[in-house]
């Protein structure tokens, strides 16, 4: 962790944990893991889940592990267990040689079926899906037993061995818990704990043609691991009875299930289900688009590990759910960016600007702060010449008073470098402003005048002759309303969410920026290099504004 956050204040689960410690329970150990399911990319709420896993282990001397929960092969693929392990690591968490796989316990859970059917606490059932869910009951009525729920142990072991062996296709069969069809928790009634599916897995190949259901597979996993405390999102505590019950009938060690709320994120979307949608109709590029709030997206956005961790940190934990401001992860992004990003100086909408008393043929290295957060960033060289960029709406013809940027006989100090004061607006024959004429005052080299005037504005710039060409992608939310899962959410879909401008002008020491290299672009925002770009030709993402409507939001 590193040392720049703040300590955590503590939450509930840090009160149980340490409450538990106290008081010599489970020796005083402390394991908790990371159970993704390998079926998509990690989004922002699973940070919060890896944050408080890997962050409760590391605070209570404990360790954390990833484990993928992978028990449905119909959906599990490798390329998804590659970039979670990624992605937890970018997080700057570390599982050591603690990676694990519920698949990798398919005998023990296979061995733990039989058990439970030679107890008479599982059965084979013959019901289709259809009749099984008609069956069940609802939150009113109780279920209805199946016609095979006292089938001897002899025939249940049979037939279970049977289909294990692929003697019955999918759907034929599955295997039950014999618990209580009048259970008033739905869970209960007879859970499904293993189905037929003809399917090869991402790691066991054809090995099984049964697959265990997510409830009897993810308790068992918690208890072979030794976790103490399997910390998991609210929407499983209707599950813990049954977490419960697998483990007490069983006889194995039990570690105690902890619920807490999921994070939900304003202007977008928090399942992968959703986000996979985005992905198969081209709403999106990837998962990894920087609109998408997965991880590989937000880092691709340019968001850094550490803003996400405090982001993580300052909305804490509780049992109660919300949907957290999408401003207040921007906030913390902003913090991190501030204190370490370099500036520089881009151009986004180009006109030209020709300083008429300056010598053509010359050119100065202007010295330019790296970072007035951080001396230790120190100073670079940017060339300034007779011919500049300014941004197009920081000139106006006839600008109102309170305008203090350019504008004709007006004085600016052009940042690191002179003043200068406009002096001719150039236009084309259908009456657009093309160039602008300027003259420079030389005195003011550096950006201040030896007289003491003042000039109320200061602008950034390019020189014409260094400048880079670049693409600049700017992003907005993904969403046009807070809370796109009221309802349809695809018809929330912020058409304007990327907006690609072509033919801006940045300084040229930003051509052999490396992808992923963040930058402040003075008076614009922070932007990162993205991997698409040419040699040369930069392609920059606008990671978040330079304006902080947080700050505004926590005043009102
Ligand atoms: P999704 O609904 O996005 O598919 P999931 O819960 O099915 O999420 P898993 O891969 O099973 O995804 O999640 C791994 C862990 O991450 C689980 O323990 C789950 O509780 C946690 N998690 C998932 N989404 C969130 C969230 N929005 N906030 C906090 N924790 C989450
Ligand atoms: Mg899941």
């Amino acid at each position: 962790m590193s040392t720049t956050e703040r300590p955590r204040s503590s939450d509930f689960i840090r009160e149980i944990v340490a409450d538990d410690r106290a008081h010599g329970r489970w020796d005083g150990r402390v394991v908790t893991r990371f159970p993704p399911e390998p079926n998509g990319y990690l989004h922002i709420g699973h940070a919060k889940s890896i944050c408080l896993n890997f962050g409760v282990a590391a605070e209570f001397d404990g360790h954390c592990n990833l484990r993928f929960d992978d028990t449905n092969p119909t959906k599990e693929e490798t390329r998804f267990v590659e970039a979670i392990q990624d992605d937890v690591r970018w997080l700057g968490w570390n599982w050591g040689d603690r990676v694990y796989y519920a698949s990798d316990y398919f005998d023990q859970l296979y061995a733990w079926a039989e058990q439970l059917i030679r107890d008479g606490k599982a059965y084979v059932d013959d019901q289709t899906g259809d009749e099984i869910r008609e069956n069940r009951g609802t939150l009113t009525d109780p279920g209805r037993e199946s016609p095979f729920r006292d089938r001897s142990v002899d025939e249940n072991l049979d037939l279970f061995r049977k289909m294990r062996e692929g003697a019955f296709e999918e759907g034929e069969r599955v295997l039950r818990a014999r618990i209580d069809m009048a259970a008033p928790n739905l869970n209960l009634r007879d859970p499904v704990m293993y189905r037929i599916l003809k399917q090869s897995h991402h790691r066991t190949g054809d090995a099984w043609c049964i697959y265990p259901m997510y409830d009897f597979t993810h308790g068992q996993s918690d208890s072979i691991e030794d976790v103490t405390h399997s910390l998991c999102d609210t929407g499983f505590e209707d599950h813990r009875p049954l977490y419960d019950w697998y483990l007490d009938e069983l006889g194995v060690y039990h570690p105690q299930q902890i619920e807490f709320a999921r994070l939900n994120l304003s202007h977008t979307v928090l399942s992968k289900r959703r986000l996979r949608a985005l992905v198969e109709r081209g709403d999106v590029a990837g998962w990894d688009d920087p609109r998408m709030p997965t991880l590989s997206g937000l880092r691709r956005r340019g968001y850094t590990p550490e803003s996400i961790r405090e982001f993580c940190a300052r909305i804490g934990v509780a049992k109660r759910e919300n949907v957290v401001e999408i401003q207040l992860l921007e906030h913390c992004l902003r913090e991190d960016l501030n204190r370490r990003a370099p500036r520089a100086m881009a151009v986004l909408d180009p006109i030209r600007v020709v300083i008429e008393n300056y010598p053509e043929d010359r050119t100065e290295q202007m010295e330019a702060v790296n970072n007035p957060e951080d001396a230790s960033a120190g100073t670079r060289q940017v060339p300034f010449s007779r011919e500049l960029y300014l941004e197009r709406d920081d000139f106006m013809e006839d600008p109102p008073r309170k305008f203090f940027r350019l504008a004709p006989g007006r004085e600016v100090r052009l940042r690191y470098a002179y003043f200068v004061t406009c002096t001719d607006v150039v236009k084309n024959d259908d009456g657009e402003i093309v160039e602008l004429r300027c003259t420079y005052d030389p005195k003011t080299r550096g950006g201040d005048a030896p007289d003491g005037r003042k000039v109320k504005g200061t602008l950034h710039w390019v020189s014409v002759r260094h400048a880079v060409d670049a693409e600049i992608r700017m992003y907005d939310h993904l969403f046009n309303v807070p809370e796109p899962e009221e309802g349809d959410y695809l018809q929330h879909l912020n058409p304007d969410s990327l907006v690609v401008r072509r033919g801006c002008k940045v300084e040229p020491a930003l051509a052999a920026a490396a992808p992923g290299s963040r930058f402040q672009f003075e008076r614009q925002g922070y932007f990162c290099v993205d991997p698409d770009g040419a040699d040369g030709a930069p392609v920059f993402n606008r990671t978040v504004a330079l304006r902080d409507s947080w700050s505004k939001i926590k005043k009102k």
